[in-house]
C-alpha cells in the first residue's frame, strides 16, 4: 500500500520528499513543523510556504484522512473519540484528564495501534471482530494530531501523556509504532517526553526483548490477567505461544537492561482470577522483579461469556491481600464508565448502527 500521508514521514523522509518536488532542503523543517507540531489539516494553513509549493504538495500527498467522527464526553471529563480512517475503517482513542490531589495534572490520550486485534482475549471487545489491519504510522500519530487540533480550537490544554492501550497489539505493528513514538517525541514536533509514554502488550516476548535494546525510556505494561499458564491460556490465547515462563524471562531481561519498573495489568474477573489463591501465584511470579500491579475491575463487554465484574469489596480485599503479600499494587481509577469505558465498545456500536441503518 502506498502511503501518501505526510504524517507518516520523519524529518529525513520529508527532506527527500521536498527535494523530489524541486524545493530546497531547508523547507523540510518548515513542513515538519506544520505537519508534526502544528497539526495542520489543510495545506492552505502553511503560510510560510509558497502557493506553488503547497500546490505541488497537495497534488502528491495528503495530511492524513483520519477525521473525528464521533465524540462522547463523560461526566468526569473523560472524552472518547471515534476516528474514521480514509478507507472507512475506524479506531477509537480516549482522553483522560487527571486533576486529582494524588495524581499529577496531565492530559493522557489512550491511542490505538491496529484496526481490530488478532489476539482473541476473551474479555476484550476489540478481539471480537478479529484483526482488520495495522494502522500506518501517520494514522497512529494522527490520533494525537486530530485530538490536539480540536482541543486547540477550543482553547483547551493539549495532550501531554500517551498510552498505547487502545485497540490492537502495538508490538505486532512494531515498526509503525516505534516510528510514531519517535515522531511524537520529536522536539520540533509534539515534544511529548518518552517518560510520558506507556506501551501495553499482551506479552509478545521477542518484541519485549527488542524493546529492551532500543534504549527508549518508555514505560512497559504487561497485560497479565492470570498468573498460571492454565488460567492465562483460557482467557488469553497468546499465552499458548508465549507461556508465562517465556514472558517472565523476557521481562527480567528487559528490567536488567533498562532498570525500569514494569507495570502488570490485572483485570479482575469474577470467579475466574479473583480468588485468594491467585495472590500467592502473582507473588511467586513477580517475586524477583521490580513490578507494580494495576488492578482493574473488568469492564463488562457485550457478547462475552462468563466475564463479570467482582464486587467493589472483593476488589479491595484482593488489593489488600496482594499488599500484605508484599506486592506493589493499586486499583486503577475508573474513568469514563458512562461513555463505554471498555476498549472497542464505541466502534462496535458504530458498526452495529451502520448495519441496522
Ligand atoms: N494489546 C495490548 C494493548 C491494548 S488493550 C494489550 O493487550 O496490552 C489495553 C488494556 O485493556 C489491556 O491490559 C487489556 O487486557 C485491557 N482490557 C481489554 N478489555 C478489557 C476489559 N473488558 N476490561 C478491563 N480491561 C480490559
Amino acid at each position: 500500500m502506498n502511503d501518501y500521508n505526510l504524517r507518516s514521514l520523519n524529518e529525513k523522509e520529508l527532506e527527500a520528499a521536498v527535494e523530489d518536488l524541486g524545493e530546497k532542503k531547508f523547507r523540510a523543517k518548515q513542513l515538519f513543523s506544520w505537519v508534526h507540531e502544528k497539526n495542520a489539516v489543510d495545506f492552505d494553513e502553511m503560510s510560510n510556504l509558497s502557493l506553488k509549493f503547497r500546490e505541488k504538495l497537495a497534488a502528491e500527498y495528503n495530511l492524513g484522512e483520519s477525521r473525528i467522527s464521533a465524540r462522547q464526553i463523560s461526566q468526569d471529563g473523560t472524552e472518547k473519540y471515534l476516528l474514521e480512517l480514509g478507507d472507512g475503517e475506524a479506531v477509537e482513542c480516549v482522553l483522560m484528564r487527571y486533576r486529582g490531589d494524588f495524581s499529577k495534572k496531565r492530559n493522557t490520550l489512550c491511542i490505538s495501534s491496529q484496526v481490530g486485534c488478532a489476539m482473541g482475549c476473551s474479555f476484550c471487545a476489540t478481539a471480537q471482530g478479529g484483526l482488520v489491519r495495522n494502522l500506518t504510522c501517520g494514522e497512529i500519530v494522527g490520533q494525537v494530531y486530530e485530538v490536539n487540533h480540536l482541543l486547540q480550537q477550543e482553547g483547551a490544554e493539549k495532550v501531554d501523556n500517551i498510552v498505547f492501550m487502545g485497540m490492537g497489539e502495538p508490538m505486532l505493528n512494531w515498526d509503525n509504532v516505534l516510528k510514531a513514538i519517535k515522531l511524537l517525541n520529536a522536539k520540533d514536533g509534539q515534544n511529548i517526553g518518552i517518560r510520558r509514554m506507556s506501551l501495553s502488550t499482551c506479552g509478545i516476548a521477542d518484541k519485549i526483548k527488542e524493546l529492551a535494546e532500543c534504549d527508549l525510556d518508555i514505560t512497559l505494561a504487561i497485560s497479565l490477567h492470570a498468573a498460571t499458564d492454565e488460567k492465562r491460556s483460557q482467557i488469553m490465547p497468546v499465552n499458548k505461544r508465549y507461556p508465562l515462563g517465556v514472558l517472565m524471562e523476557a521481562c527480567r531481561y528487559y528490567q536488567k537492561k533498562t532498570k525500569k519498573r514494569i507495570t502488570f495489568e490485572y483485570a479482575l474477573i469474577k470467579g475466574v482470577n479473583d480468588n485468594p489463591g491467585e495472590v500467592m501465584e502473582i507473588k511467586r511470579l513477580l517475586n524477583d522483579l521490580d513490578a507494580h500491579v494495576n488492578l482493574i475491575p473488568v469492564n463488562p463487554v457485550a457478547n462475552t461469556k462468563n466475564i463479570f465484574r467482582p464486587s467493589q469489596k472483593s476488589v479491595k480485599d484482593f488489593a489488600k491481600m496482594l499488599k500484605k503479600a508484599g506486592v506493589n499494587c493499586s486499583i486503577r481509577e475508573e474513568k469514563g464508565a458512562d461513555i463505554d469505558g471498555a476498549c472497542g465498545q464505541l466502534r462496535g456500536k458504530l458498526h452495529k448502527n451502520q448495519l441496522s441503518g
